[in-house]
């Protein structure tokens, strides 16, 4: 009889694992590989005292419990002979094949760049610098291009540190838990694997918020037993029902994970919702054997329980980009209480705890069909890791890339050829021009969303269709598009190109376009001051230096009237005109005011505000006797007199192409500026259609006028702004 040591519990459930979808030949093979690993860690031990060894066969179970390929477990149990034990890729290759020794290389750290010494090679984690985690995540998501397997690998081996992370000091914890949380944790939602996401966000959790995760927790257990009886009761009576129609079905209530259970408590009080620990805390799911029975079992829960406007979401129709299939919806549930409820094949649930990973996995002593048929290039954003190898030579950089733009959470949109292209959340016309390809987007002049045109900083929505003009000769990037006010670009892969094409142009370029930009600015504002005047009280030491600043999108154009609005408003004939003082309400931003006119209270006054019927607020001296005698009490509201602007008043001519809606778009941006429009007249020029349209704009200065001024530029159909002295 074997004894069971520490090794063997492990080694032994590995194997009745494996057991369940390979044949004894593979098994055997994996018995070596499980060998020599064990040979090559032999004496080594992790942080917590326990053989080293323990950690691979961990990383290994993970992947054998979705019955992942040979290949796979076998590259778990060596992931870390090449990092640890000095064997060679070249050795792994010999004994087990290239395959695996691919995915081994893959999945290792790369030696420390910053050549600080380690204090212990067997740490879980080793205390490498920044600088060397981020080159070995970028190594990683290369090597997971070719072979999806690494990163399968790599996720395993990250869940089974973040759940021995006790052992590890304080600090350590920390930094490895958000970046699980950053990187791992979107990766594997990225990649459709669920079970293991959620795993990784609740140990990060524990540790980044352990205040949090414990309320949670306790939040959970409290009314375990009401929940359990209320989804039990649920159950059974739709089972019958389910059982009456002759569907087969699983039907179970799904408590909800801690870290999803945490943002959804935030996301409720953002909206004044209130939490419910019974009804808030599980999904009913329902797993049938077809799809037809799905849509069956949705119009037998409808017709049970009554369904909540705008719940409803078909994703097997319209599978999520990850691969995920469901039918979600939610019903008012036994006792009038809203309950969400997921319907999908067992197939499916599969692929929704698994995803990418099923693509490797056995089904019925079979490989799936679809491994080896090279899926990895059916993904675009794998696709997209892998161009910007290329295009960043930085890892720090190619690394925030990854993050911001693929890892956050994503919008989806339409080429107009229908490709789909995922970008970040926020994400405008213009990156979906670099995404597509950076020539477009260095060229871009007009989009159009939905076939209507817009400005390229527009926000994009899920399922528009993007569609981008490019301008005949090659113009090049706008240096604008860098200005982090005016919203062009929000993925940092977009920026970065455009920085590179600015500091790429030669000197006589950077030095004409800086030129360009600096009496452009002048011009523009009507500024009286010399160039060296400008590069003086922007502390440059030549009006050179600044030219090649701004010429080379160093520095954003804005920068130019925040040096002149700091220094004095040196607008030419300002005409400064003193404002009433804004009167503010506290705590309400959108009441509107009005001074009583029986005290008429000015700027400086004690004052307070009346609620009238009308729900806006009169304001009244505090001495005023009607406020004194005749308001009702519970009517009075705190006011202030907010701060004295000053304002100054310019006078604008925009040259723009007439179209629907032109004067609308202007006006709506003059306004969301908060700046307020005197005039507004328009001229046609006869026999053409452009447009001048002259404005009077009230501004706080030289910097809110540049501002608009490039807020109004970026309106499709304006050509240019000026300010003109009357
Ligand atoms: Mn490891």
């Amino acid at each position: 009889m074997e004894i069971l040591t520490e090794i063997n519990i492990p080694k032994n459930k590995l194997k009745t694992t494996l057991e369940l979808y390979l044949n004894p030949t593979q098994i055997e093979e994996i018995n070596d590989v499980l060998d020599f690993a064990e040979k090559s860690h032999k004496d080594q031990k992790r942080i917590s005292g326990e053989p080293y060894i323990i950690h691979p066969i961990a990383t290994a179970q993970n992947l054998a419990e979705m019955k992942l390929d040979t290949t796979t477990i076998k590259g778990a149990l060596l992931h870390d002979v090449i990092e640890d034990c000095n064997v060679s890729y070249n050795e792994i290759e010999k004994l087990f094949g290239s395959e695996v020794a691919y995915i081994v290389d893959g999945a290792t750290k790369l030696k420390n760049i910053d050549k600080i010494n380690e204090s212990s090679q067997m740490a879980i984690e080793i205390n490498t610098p920044q600088r060397t985690r981020s080159a070995t995540l970028r190594k990683i998501l290369i090597a997971m291009t070719k072979d999806v397997r690494v990163v399968l690998i790599k996720l395993s081996d990250r869940l089974h540190n973040m759940q021995t992370l006790k052992y590890l000091p304080a600090s350590r914890q920390l930094r490895i838990a958000r970046e699980t949380l950053d990187i791992h944790a979107p990766l594997a939602h990225r990649l459709g694997m669920n079970e293991i996401k959620w795993k990784l966000e609740d140990e990060s959790f524990r540790y980044l918020n352990p205040e949090n995760y414990k309320m949670i927790s306790k939040l959970v257990a409290r009314k375990r037993l009401e929940r359990e009886r209320y989804v039990n009761a649920a159950v059974e009576s739709l089972k019958t029902e389910l059982e009456k129609s002759n569907i087969k079905s699983l039907i179970y209530g799904r408590a909800k994970h801690l870290y999803s259970i945490y943002k959804k408590i935030n996301r409720y009080q953002e909206i004044g919702r209130k939490f419910n620990e019974i009804h808030d805390l599980f999904a009913l799911r329902i797993l049938t054997d077809n799809i037809n029975d799905c849509y069956k079992t949705l119009g037998i829960v409808h017709s049970k329980w009554r369904p909540l406007q705008g719940e409803f979401d078909d994703y097997i129709g319209n599978p999520k980009e990850n691969m995920y299939q469901s039918l979600h919806t939610s019903v008012i549930g036994p006792g009038n209480y809203s309950m969400e409820i997921q319907i999908r094949t067992k197939e499916m649930e599969k692929i929704a705890q698994e995803g990418v990973a099923s693509h490797w996995s056995y089904k019925e002593g079979e490989q799936n069909v679809t491994n080896g048929n090279n899926f990895e290039q059916q993904i675009t954003w794998l696709k997209q890791i892998l161009e910007w190898q290329q295009e960043f030579t930085e890892d720090e950089e190619y690394l925030s890339s990854v993050k911001t733009d693929i890892l956050s959470d994503q919008v989806f949109v339409y080429t107009p050829k229908g490709d789909v292209i995922d970008l970040p959340i926020g994400a405008t016309p213009l990156d979906f021009a670099y995404r597509v390809h950076t020539e477009l987007g260095h060229n871009a002049t007009r989009a159009y969303i939905n076939n209507k045109i817009v400005a390229l900083n527009t926000i994009l929505q899920n399922g528009d269709l993007v569609e981008i003009k490019k301008s005949r000769k090659n113009k090049g990037p706008n240096i604008n598009w860098l200005n982090p006010e005016l919203n062009f670009l929000s993925s940092i892969g977009a920026q970065t190109k455009v920085r590179q094409w600015f500091n790429k142009q030669n000197k006589n370029v950077i030095e004409r376009e800086g030129k360009k930009i600096l009496n452009k600015e002048l011009t523009r504002l009507s500024i009286d001051l010399s160039e060296s005047e400008i590069a003086e009280k922007m502390d440059f030491t030549t009006t050179k230096e600044l030219i090649e600043a701004l010429g080379s999108g160093t520095i954003p154009i804005t920068r130019i009237a925040e040096a002149i609005d700091r220094t004095e408003n040196k607008i030419k004939n300002n005409n400064p005109s003193v404002q009433p003082g804004v009167l503010v309400v506290i705590g309400e931003q959108d009441l509107l005011t009005k001074i009583g006119r029986c005290c008429n209270p000015i700027h400086g006054d004690e004052i307070i505000g009346y609620l009238t019927r009308n729900q806006d607020v009169t304001v009244h001296k505090i001495s005023c006797n009607n406020a004194k005698y005749s308001l009702k009490p519970e009517k009075i509201v705190d006011v202030n007199w907010g701060e004295y602007t000053t304002t100054y008043s310019s006078r604008l001519i925009v040259n723009a192409y007439d179209r629907v809606g032109l004067i609308r778009d202007i006006t709506m941006v003059v306004s969301s500026e908060g700046v307020n429009i005197h005039k507004i007249t328009s001229s046609e020029n006869k026999g053409s259609n452009a447009v001048n349209i002259a404005m009077t704009v009230y501004t706080r200065g030289v910097q809110q006028l540049s501002k608009l001024f490039s807020r109004l530029e970026a309106i499709p159909g304006i050509e240019s702004v000026i300010r003109i002295n009357e």
